[in-house]
């Protein structure tokens, strides 16, 4: 779930060329039908035509992004927008990434097979990596995040600060270690809390911290349009 551009391409593919071993993909009726959907809220997708699933659980994550972008409607209104893509050249480390600010990249190995998805984000969350209470959907609206952290401009880590009256970093880090999750806390530019917070709010878990965040966030959006207005 990190953001940085990950640099599997140029390597050997392990994974393409095996995607019939995840199954057989969807029909071009699925696809064109997951296309159409995808399209009809804003979204381009890309790399599906090799989808192995169900494609009701793209369509659960495409929701997700619409839910978000009522609320931050930039993501969507911008030339580029949202893209989804599958991706069968990612390692097993991330479940999805966020690159160039608003390309969500969903791992194939997991996203073709939600009960192994399910299974590994569910262990993580038991381990306290992720937003206690969130389950796979929270994985898109934590790449959410990002993009609206992108297109909206906003410092995740000044936001963190001033919202909790604590200056020193790692104190901040400690705490959001333990109350949001460990992820959030992974990198020292606090890009991961912004995702972290979308997670649990839109999960609607009731972390206190993800809430307060998110709606720093939205009241942050408030002022920008405002300033635009004038
Ligand atoms: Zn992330």
């Amino acid at each position: 779930m990190e953001t940085a551009v990950h640099n599997t391409r140029a390597m050997a593919n392990p994974y393409k060329a095996q995607v019939g071993e995840f199954g057989i993909p969807i029909s071009d009726e699925q696809y064109k039908e997951l296309r159409s959907y995808a399209v009809d809220h804003g979204i381009h997708i890309t790399g599906f035509r090799n989808y192995v699933g169900d494609i009701e659980t793209i369509k659960i994550i495409i929701d997700d992004i619409s839910e978000i972008a009522r609320d931050f409607p930039k993501i969507l209104d911008v030339r580029f927008g949202v893209v989804l893509e599958l991706d069968f050249d990612m390692n097993d480390d991330d479940f999805a990434t966020t690159d160039s600010g608003h390309i969500i990249h969903l791992n194939a190995m997991y996203f073709c097979r939600l009960d192994r998805l399910k299974e590994v984000y569910a262990e993580a969350v038991k381990n306290g990596d992720f937003v206690a209470g969130t389950d796979w959907r929270g994985i898109g609206r934590h790449e959410t995040g990002h993009v609206v952290a992108n297109y909206y401009h906003i410092d995740p880590l000044s936001l963190i600060m001033d919202m909790l009256n604590m200056k020193s970093k790692s104190e901040i880090f400690y705490r959001l270690g333990k109350e949001l999750s460990i992820y959030s806390a992974a990198y020292n530019d606090g890009r991961e809390i912004i995702s972290e917070s979308f997670s649990g709010y839109y999960s609607k878990v009731g972390n206190a911290i993800a809430d307060e965040f998110v709606n720093r966030c939205l009241a942050a959006r408030k002022e920008g349009e405002q300033d635009e207005g004038l």
